[in-house]
C-alpha cells in the first residue's frame, strides 16, 4: 500500500496558482523529498496533506485513508513537524507530549515518550517550559510530537532550517532508524540539497506549484548532470574531443554524459596517457539536476 497518494490537487489563492494539479505518491517505508525554491508551494502541499488547509480540488489518501476533517483514521497514520515553530511557552516538554498523546487516546504513552526523550536528547530538558527551550531544543520537541503516537509517515517541513551541523546530523540519525525499525515514510522539504541526496530514495522538484519532475535521486542525477573530468597534463597537447569544454593551463576540462566511462574518454583522445600527472573527477550533484530542472523551461514532467 501506498504511504501517501496526491492525486490532482490544486490550490489557489486570489489569481495564485500555490498549487496546480500535483500528483506524486511515496511508498511504504520510503524516503522522499519535496524540493523547491520559496514560495513554490511546498507549505500548502504538507498543509493539504495534513488537512490543515482545504484544497480546491483532488484527493489525497494517506494509507488508503483519504484525508478530510470527518476522516480521523487517516489522522493517526501521521505526524507533521510544521516550518513555523509554534510556542506553547507555558508548558513543560513533558506535559506537551502527555497532552499530544491524549489527543490520539494513549493515555499511558510513558515508554514512548521516554524513548523520544532519550534518542532527542531532551531527557535533561523535559521538566522545562517551552519558553526555557533554546531554537534547537524547540525543533526537537516538535520531531518528539510528531511521533508520540508511533505515525507511518512523518512530514517535515523544512526541519533544519537553522539548525546546526551537529543536531541536524544525530536528528537524521534518529529518523533513519525508526525509518529502518518502524518502517517509518518520510516527505522531507529542505534547502539542503545534499541532505535530500544523501537521504531520500526519490525526489520531486516543485516550482510555482507544479511538479516539474519525480524520479528515483541516483537516476535524476544522473539523467540531467553531467560528470565533470579534469586532466592535468605535463606539457601542452593538442586535443580534439567533442567533450572538451574549457582549458586553463595544462588543465583540460571535459563533460561527459555520467553513463560513460572515464576510459572511453582517454581512449578516443589517443593520447601519450604517461603525460597525465592527474585527473579529477567530479560526479553530477543534486543541486546540479535541481538547478537545471528550476532554470529551464525544457525539462516537462
Ligand atoms: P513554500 O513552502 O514552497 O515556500 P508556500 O506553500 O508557503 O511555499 O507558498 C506557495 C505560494 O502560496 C506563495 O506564492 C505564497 O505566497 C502563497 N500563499 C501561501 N499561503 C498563503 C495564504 N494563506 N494566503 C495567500 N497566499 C498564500
Ligand atoms: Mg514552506
Amino acid at each position: 500500500m501506498e504511504a501517501l497518494e496526491v492525486k490532482n490537487v490544486s490550490k489557489t489563492y486570489g489569481d495564485n496558482k500555490a498549487v496546480d494539479d500535483v500528483s506524486f505518491s511515496i511508498r511504504e517505508g520510503e524516503m522522499f523529498s519535496l524540493l523547491g525554491p520559496n514560495g513554490s508551494g511546498k507549505t500548502t502541499l504538507i498543509s493539504m496533506i495534513t488537512n490543515l488547509i482545504p484544497m480546491d480540488a483532488g484527493e489525497i489518501k494517506v494509507f488508503g485513508e483519504t484525508v478530510d476533517e470527518k476522516n480521523l483514521e487517516a489522522r493517526r497514520n501521521f505526524g507533521l513537524v510544521p516550518q513555523e515553530i509554534i510556542n506553547h511557552g507555558f508548558f513543560t516538554v513533558n506535559e506537551i507530549l502527555g497532552f499530544v498523546s491524549g489527543y490520539y487516546g494513549l493515555y499511558d504513552n510513558r515508554e514512548r515518550i521516554d524513548f523520544l526523550l532519550e534518542n532527542l536528547g531532551l531527557t535533561e530538558h523535559r521538566h522545562k517550559l517551552v519558553s526555557q527551550l533554546s531554537g534547537g531544543m524547540k525543533r526537537r520537541l516538535l520531531i518528539a510530537k510528531a511521533l508520540v503516537h508511533r505515525p507511518k509517515l512523518i512530514l517535515l517541513d523544512e526541519p533544519t532550517a537553522g539548525v546546526d551541523i551537529e543536531l541536524r546530523n544525530s536528528m537524521w540519525e534518529f529518523i533513519r532508524r525508526l525509518n529502518k525499525e518502524e518502517k517509518l515514510a518520510v516527505l522531507l522539504t529542505t534547502h539542503y540539497l545534499e541532505e535530500a541526496e544523501e537521504l531520500c530514495d526519490r525526489v520531486a522538484i516543485i516550482r510555482k506549484g507544479k511538479l516539474l519532475k519525480t524520479g528515483a535521486t541516483k537516476e535524476l542525477v544522473s539523467e540531467l548532470t553531467l560528470k565533470q573530468v579534469i586532466l592535468k597534463l605535463c606539457k601542452e597537447v593538442d586535443l580534439k574531443s567533442d567533450f572538451l569544454t574549457a582549458k586553463k593551463d595544462l588543465e583540460y576540462t571535459f563533460q561527459l554524459p555520467n553513463h560513460m566511462h572515464v576510459g572511453e574518454l582517454l581512449n578516443s583522445l589517443q593520447m601519450d596517457n604517461s603525460c597525465i600527472e592527474d585527473i579529477i573527477i567530479r560526479e553530477g550533484k543534486l543541486e546540479d539536476a535541481f538547478l537545471n530542472v528550476v532554470s529551464g523551461e525544457n525539462y516537462g514532467s
